[in-house]
């Protein structure tokens, strides 16, 4: 096992010697149409630089804030969901400290009550789980952003406060974490779970998920903290891990040297696999915390919370534990389906219209991911309340045994391409089960392939398979593949029992997979 990261790779004697401790504060954008004490407009990306500014989110002189409702919400939900206590009173706290991108030289924020503490979140790691304790989640209001860049030719620093105000969610964890990879995978179970309940769109490329980590070492058994270091610029949940598994080194290769840490604050450099020093924190920050006088104290009302509770949805471990428990699906596969929320809504809406669970999970991680992952399908088309219906006809007609599984894919395929109903187009691909009409094809494909022919009879077995698939050509794969092989056996005079409907071949993806038998088949309405 090694202590840097879940990675198979080996690890030095001097990292065995030690254990790392990790905490993780994530930044993150609730869903809200205005920002946390204005009417302007939150989802500022993309619009151009101050356009979405007004007195209050500017810091001018003489205006008052007054709360966004929805984001209290938004926290209290993430709060319920990780069974964090939530205070009955709580109340905002001004953090002062002097820099361009804080027009007010205070940021409004919570500092003695947060609005949840001690929730957890238990997450899946190849160690096996993990649970890791959340220590508070609290609101306050985002900065702006300072855009460094150069104006003929000279290197000027320019304030866009679109962001300014625009509500912040801020959870921290216990330092209960102990590799990388467990980093990344709490990182990744926040976001699913932010998303599942709605509470936040989470895309880290859009800078709606920060994540920073705190990354201290320690002799393996030692329960003392060691110096911890802030890792901050990590884009990514793969950065996450790498940045975490550099750092672990970094920290150990010190310590072996004998040289001390300080606690500082790294930048992780995507491009080099490395962390710089952004800052030394040679003194704790003063920030002067004290209650926010333009705010009273917030009281959560308990209906509200109850409802707030109530309505939350099935959250993903209960999910997961569901699809595996109760539906028999493969543990990967539920992780698969409910690690996405478009694959999740697309299985729920086959299992409500009857389709099996198992082969409504093979669809959804198979060929519709591709398909999705492909990129060459129009979302709507994706959407699960449009391909939910047509996916779970196709289900039903292979289910009722009149498709083949290989007919059903280029019938998917087809749909998505072009559009049309599955129904129109199962209409040209019923599996041809019928024993005259078998044979009288493979009658034709005996004839029309005497050297083949020639083959099976002196005892080259392979030569059966050609057979077939030609006959699957020849009915675009709609011929049922064991039926064909039993009469071409018998016709050839080589019929045996085991070959029959049942034997090997009656696989639908077998040798005899017409898509195998003749990759040039053309799906056609
Ligand atoms: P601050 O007040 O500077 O934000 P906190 O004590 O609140 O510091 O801790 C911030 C994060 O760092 C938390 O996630 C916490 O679990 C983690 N942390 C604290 N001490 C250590 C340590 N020695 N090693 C690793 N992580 C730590
Ligand atoms: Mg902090
Ligand atoms: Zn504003």
């Amino acid at each position: 096992m090694t202590v840097a990261t879940g990675a198979r790779r080996a690890a030095s004697p001097a990292l065995e010697r030690y254990e790392a401790v990790i905490g993780i504060e994530v930044h993150c954008q609730p869903k809200t149409a205005s920002k946390l004490f204005c009417r302007c407009r939150a989802d500022y990306d993309g619009a151009p630089p101050n356009s979405l500014v007004c007195p209050v989110c500017l810091g001018l002189p003489g205006v008052l804030p007054v709360l966004n409702r929805r984001a209290v919400e938004h926290v209290l939900r993430v709060g319920l969901a990780i069974g964090a206590t939530i205070p009955a009173v709580t109340r905002w706290d001004r953090k002062n400290y002097f820099y361009p991108d804080l027009p007010k030289g205070y940021q409004i924020s919570q500092y003695q009550i947060p609005l949840a503490a001690d929730g957890r979140l238990v997450v899946e790691t190849s160690e096996g789980p993990l649970t890791v304790r959340i220590r508070r989640a609290h609101l306050e209001e985002d900065t702006a952003k300072l855009v460094h860049a150069d104006l003929d030719g000279r290197a000027v620093s320019l304030v866009d406060f679109n962001r300014s105000g625009a509500p912040l969610m801020e959870i921290v964890t216990e330092p209960d974490i102990r590799t990388a990879e467990g980093a990344r995978r709490y990182a990744e179970e926040l976001q699913l779970l932010l998303r599942t309940i709605g509470a936040s769109d989470a895309d880290m490329e859009r800078g709606q998920l920060r994540v920073e980590a705190n990354v201290s070492v320690r002799p393996r058994g030692s329960t003392e903290l060691g110096t911890r270091i802030e890792i901050k610029n990590m884009n990514s949940f793969r950065s996450v891990e790498r940045a975490i598994a550099h750092e672990i080194e970094r920290q150990v290769a010190a310590l072996e040297a004998g040289e001390p840490l300080r606690q500082e604050t790294r930048g992780w450099d995507e491009n080099r696999g490395l962390t710089y020093v952004m800052r030394v924190k040679e003194s704790e920050d003063d920030y002067r915390y004290f209650p926010e006088p333009d705010l009273p104290p917030l009281r959560i009302d308990p209906a509200w919370l109850e409802a707030i509770r109530t309505e939350l949805p099935e959250l993903p471990a209960a999910r997961r534990a569901r699809y595996r428990d109760v539906l028999g699906l493969p543990p990967a596969d539920a992780a698969v389906i409910v690690g996405d929320l478009e694959a999740t809504a697309l299985f729920e809406t086959l299992l409500a219209a009857g389709s099996p669970p198992k082969a409504a999970a093979n669809w959804v991680t198979g060929e519709y991911l591709r398909h999705r992952k492909g990129g060459s399908v129009p979302a709507e088309r994706l959407a699960p309340a449009r391909l939910g219906p047509e996916l779970a006809r196709l289900i039903a007609l292979v289910e009722a045994g009149r498709l083949t599984l290989a007919n059903a894919k280029a019938i998917l395929a087809a749909h998505l391409e072009g559009g049309e109903a599955v129904e129109t187009l199962a209409a040209g691909y019923e599996r041809i089960d019928d024993a005259a009409a078998i044979e009288r094809i493979v009658d034709e494909v005996l004839a029309a392939n005497p050297a083949a022919v020639a083959d099976v009879r002196s005892g080259k077995d392979q030569a059966v398979r050609f057979l077939v698939g030609q006959v699957m050509k020849a009915t675009r794969g709609q011929a049922n593949a064991a039926r064909a092989e039993a009469a071409i056996r018998s016709r050839l005079g080589q019929a045996d029992g085991a070959q029959g409907p049942t034997g090997p071949a009656a696989a639908d993806q077998g040798p005899t997979d017409p898509a195998a038998a003749d990759p040039g088949a053309e799906p056609s309405p």
